[in-house]
C-alpha cells in the first residue's frame, strides 16, 4: 500500500487549524505553516453564529470550547448613535469565546492529533499546486482605494452589558460588544476611513468608545480597556469572491469575507474547512486527482456561501447609511419574521 500524500496548509487560523484537525482524524499527514505564535489576539467580534457550530459539534470541539470558557449568547440589542431599539432573542444561540483562547486550543488539538505545526513561519506567495491549501485569512484590498475598512478590537472590564450582544452603529462604522468569560467584554469595530489612516496606536480607544452622547459612549463610560489585547487590521477587502474562478484551493477568509456585522465569518471558516475534508482526504489516499478535489471544494463553497454573501453585502450597505438603517432597525425590532429572515438569509 502506498503512503498517503501530504497536505500543506498555509495559515493556522480557524479555517486552517479546523481543516488540519479533521484531516488528522482521517490519518492524513498535514503540516500547518503559521506566521505568528499562539496564543495571540485577533480582530474579531468573538461570537460564533450559524452553521459552523454544527461543524464544531461534529468534530467534538464544541465541548472543548465550553470547557475553555465559551458561553452562549441568546439576546442581542441594536443601537444607532443616540437611539436604542427593542432587545431581540437570537433565533439560534451564538457561542462566545476569546480568539486568544480559541486559536491556541485548536493549535493544541491539531498537535495532539499528530499534526505538524510550524509556528513563526510566514510562507512567501507561491503558485497554487497539488496538496497546498491557502488559509491565510483576510484578503487585503489591492491598490490605493479612496475608502479603507479598518477593524479594531480590545477586551474591556467594567462594561455593563444588559443582553449578551450589543451592536452599535456610529457615523462611518459599527462596534459590537460581546460578553465573554471572566467578566470581560469584547469590543470590536469596523470603520470606513477616507484619506490617510488615523494614528491607531494612540487613537483606538476613541474609535471604540464612539462619539460623545452616543449609547455606545455611555455604555463604555466606566470601561477599562486591556491594552495588551488591542489589535487592528486595515485595508480589508469585503467584496464577495467566487472560488471556482481561482485555481487555488482556499478556505476561510482567504476564499472570501462576509461583512463582520453578520457574525458569520468564523462559521464560514469552519464550514469551508468541513467541505474541504472529504475531497482532500480522497486526494491524499489516491482516490481523487488534485484538480477534481480543488474544483469540488470550490463549487461546494460557492453553492454554500453565494446567497449569504450577497444578502450580507446588501444589508451592510443599507445599515451603513442613516435613513435605510433607521427603517431597517425599526422594522426588525417590531416585525419578528423580518428579524428572523435577516438572520437566516445571512447564515
Ligand atoms: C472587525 C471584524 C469583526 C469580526 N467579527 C466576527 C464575529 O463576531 N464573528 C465571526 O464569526 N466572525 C467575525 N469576523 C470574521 C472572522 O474573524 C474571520 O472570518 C475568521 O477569523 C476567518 O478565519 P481564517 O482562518 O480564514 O482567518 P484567520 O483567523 O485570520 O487566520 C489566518 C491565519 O493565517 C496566518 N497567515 C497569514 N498569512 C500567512 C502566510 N503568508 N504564511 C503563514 N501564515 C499566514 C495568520 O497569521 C493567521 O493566523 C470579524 C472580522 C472583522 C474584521
Amino acid at each position: 500500500m502506498t503512503s498517503p500524500l501530504p497536505i500543506s496548509i498555509l495559515g493556522g487560523g480557524l479555517a486552517g487549524l479546523t481543516l488540519g484537525i479533521a484531516l488528522r482524524q482521517r490519518a492524513v499527514p498535514v503540516t500547518v505553516f503559521e506566521a505568528g505564535y499562539y496564543p495571540r489576539h485577533r480582530v474579531c467580534g468573538e461570537f460564533i453564529c450559524g452553521r459552523g457550530i454544527a461543524v464544531l459539534q461534529a468534530l467534538g470541539l464544541d465541548r472543548k470550547f465550553t470547557a475553555a470558557g465559551a458561553i452562549e449568547a441568546r439576546r442581542a440589542s441594536f443601537h444607532s448613535n443616540r437611539r436604542s431599539y427593542a432587545e431581540k432573542t437570537l433565533p439560534r444561540p451564538a457561542l462566545c469565546l476569546s480568539r486568544h483562547v480559541m486559536d491556541a486550543l485548536l493549535a493544541n488539538e491539531f498537535r495532539h492529533l499528530g499534526g505538524q505545526l510550524r509556528e513563526g513561519e510566514r510562507v512567501a506567495p507561491i503558485e497554487p499546486g497539488p496538496g497546498i491549501v491557502r488559509a491565510t485569512g483576510r484578503r487585503l484590498e489591492a491598490g490605493q482605494a479612496k475608502m479603507k475598512w479598518i477593524g479594531l478590537k480590545a477586551h474591556a472590564r467594567r462594561v455593563d452589558l444588559s443582553p449578551d450582544l450589543e451592536m452599535h452603529f456610529v457615523p462611518g462604522g459599527y462596534v459590537g460588544l460581546c460578553r465573554l468569560d471572566g467578566g470581560l467584554t469584547n469590543v470590536c469595530g469596523l470603520f470606513a476611513v477616507r484619506g490617510p489612516l488615523p494614528r491607531l496606536a494612540e487613537e483606538w480607544p476613541e474609535f471604540l468608545r464612539g462619539p460623545a452622547g452616543s449609547v455606545l459612549h455611555q455604555r463604555l463610560g466606566q470601561a477599562e480597556f486591556m491594552s495588551d489585547s488591542f489589535c487592528a487590521v486595515s485595508g480589508l477587502d469585503l467584496r464577495p469572491a467566487t472560488a471556482v474562478r481561482t485555481r487555488e484551493c482556499s478556505v476561510g477568509d482567504a476564499l472570501t469575507m462576509i461583512p463582520p456585522l453578520t457574525g458569520n465569518g468564523m462559521s464560514m471558516a469552519f464550514e469551508s474547512a468541513a467541505w474541504a475534508v472529504e475531497p482532500l482526504a480522497a486526494y491524499s489516499h489516491g482516490a481523487l486527482g488534485w484538480n477534481e478535489a480543488q474544483l469540488g471544494i470550490a463549487r461546494r463553497c460557492d453553492r454554500g456561501f453565494g446567497r449569504r454573501l450577497r444578502c450580507a453585502a446588501l444589508l451592510q450597505r443599507m445599515l451603513m447609511s442613516r435613513a435605510p438603517r433607521s427603517v431597517l432597525l425599526h422594522l426588525a425590532a417590531r416585525v419578528d419574521w423580518l428579524w428572523r429572515a435577516f438572520f437566516d438569509k445571512t447564515r
